[in-house]
């Protein structure tokens, strides 16, 4: 039997594809979108994660469909395979390489390869870095699976190619941090690039502190013009600091993006969102890839627990960790909190770890409203009998008046009390985009001012949400 293989009509997609929508978006989208195999008339596709997935389909399956339609003169369906996915070869390299090379070579995915030799004598730790930190002890799950192989990519590549700034972002306690420094450790310990890692809150500390000073203030500049590797987290704190740190900021930025160096970003909220920033340095932020992390699910939950009783050294039962994990949802902070004050009390007590225990110890953290396992659904399917309309009405795409305002409430309660993201919440509300769920929250927000009644339903509609959320 012959072997199909659709990897050449795949590449060729691919370029055309490149070429209508930009660097920029493909990178955010195929760059770790992969060839895996052909059968009769399909075509699959590795990608990194559900999320991915979902929006990949929505946004490119019919236009690359009808791609390789015309490329190959065969229908030929896509479908997705969800698993870990090797960083691709930037497209844009590729097609210059065919067009210099002969057509018909068709390349391999990069291999990862570090990018400078690893050096032999093992160095001190990096005096900002938490060595535990890093890619083994992260736990990856389908909510951040995405995050976690473009943090890997850079790791591959850290001379700025992969994706330049990366840009992660999602609420607190979601593993920004951790992912953030992961990349910092691996570098460290197999590169000798100069890798600094700083809070946005420490760079404006940093500044505040040298200026007037001219000799400080060069070697600040200095020192974060000229290192090769800048990772800089909690971003969303230069909301409102204006002028000087900014300034600076986007002249470091520019100095190091023209020379190739790798950035990492997080904030709390997409670029988008970010306030009382100059459009000019969002719009940096913006340049790279733009990835989110979201709330592990119940199962990444109880594999982040495991691996932490792994490598503390503690037994727990699989029965304590199933009950951490369903009262647990809102984040990795709290659920290792939770974890650590229950190890903490059995070793002080003396005591074995068992459910009772832990349903003891952990009463008012299991109680306490972050914790509640608010559900984008929930929210809808109370709005919608508040409305007296079905949860796909709120869903879908009907734009008459009598859905449009409960679905712009549904979105704005759905932001102000989860955790999700707004490109998370689109994604409920029927595949929609991160700046319609905005617009919505701004919508509702401006009119609550001007209308008290409508004040007074959403402070309803959020009591019965989370009397529902509580009782189930
Ligand atoms: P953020 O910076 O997004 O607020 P952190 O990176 O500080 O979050 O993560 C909070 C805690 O949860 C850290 O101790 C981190 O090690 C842990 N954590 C987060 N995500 C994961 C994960 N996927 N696997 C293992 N630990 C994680
Ligand atoms: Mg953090």
């Amino acid at each position: 039997m012959i072997e199909l293989n659709y990897e050449f009509f795949w590449k060729e997609a691919l370029n055309q594809t490149f070429e209508e929508i930009g660097e920029q978006e493909f990178n955010r989208w195929f760059v770790l979108v992969e060839y895996r195999s052909a059968a009769e008339n399909v075509l699959t596709l590795g990608v990194p994660s559900n999320f991915y997935r979902e929006e990949v389909k929505r946004r490119y399956k019919t236009s690359l469909e009808e791609k390789l339609k015309l490329i190959s003169d065969q229908d030929i369906t896509i479908e997705f395979e969800i698993g870990a996915v090797a960083p691709q070869v930037k497209i844009r390299e590729e097609s210059e390489k065919q067009t210099e090379q002969s057509a018909e070579s068709v390349e391999k995915p990069a291999t990862p390869t570090p990018a400078v030799k690893p050096s032999k004598d093992k160095k001190p730790p990096h005096p900002h870095l938490r060595p535990s930190y890093n890619f083994d002890s992260f736990v990856i799950g389908v909510n951040n699976s995405f995050a976690a192989n473009a943090a890997l990519a850079i790791t591959k590549n850290p001379d700025g190619t992969a994706y330049n700034p990366l840009f992660l972002y999602g609420g607190v306690g979601l593993g920004k941090t951790h992912l953030t420094q992961a990349i910092g450790n691996y570098l460290y310990a197999h590169t000798e690039l100069k890798i600094i890692y700083t809070s946005a809150e420490n760079f404006l500390n940093e500044l505040v502190d040298s200026i007037g000073d001219k000799k400080a203030t060069n070697a600040f500049k200095n020192k974060y013009r000229y290192t090769d590797v800048l990772l800089m987290d909690d971003i969303h704190f230069l909301q409102g600091n204006k002028g000087a740190t900014q300034e600076e900021l986007f002249h470091t930025f520019n100095a190091l993006y023209d020379s190739n160096k790798q950035i990492v970003f997080t904030s709390d909220r997409p670029a988008s969102e970010l306030k009382h920033i100059p459009e000019r340095l969002i719009s940096r932020f913006g340049r790279g890839l733009s990835v989110d992390l979201s709330p592990p699910d119940y199962e990444t939950r109880c594999a982040i627990l495991k691996r932490k009783a792994e490598t503390k050294k503690v037994g727990i039962p699989d029965d304590v960790i199933a009950l951490l994990s369903k009262n647990i949802s809102s984040n990795v902070r709290d659920l290792e909190g939770a974890f650590t004050k229950l190890i903490a009390y059995a070793d002080l007590a003396g005591k074995k770890i068992t459910v009772e225990v832990a349903q003891q110890q952990l009463k008012d953290v299991f109680a306490s409203p972050k914790q509640a396992n608010m559900s984008v659904d929930v929210i809808i399917k109370v709005i919608a009998e508040h409305y007296q309309l079905s949860p796909n009405d709120l869903r879908g795409k009907k734009r008459s008046q009598k859905i449009v305002i409960p679905r712009q409430i549904a979105m704005f309660i759905s932001h102000e009390i989860t955790e999700f993201s707004t490109t998370e919440i689109g994604q409920t509300f029927g595949g929609r985009d991160h700046t319609t769920v905005m617009h919505s929250c701004n919508k509702i927000k401006e009119k609550m001012q001007s209308d008290p009644k409508l004040d007074t339903t959403v402070q309803k509609l959020v009591g019965l949400i989370k009397e529902y959320t509580a009782k189930s």
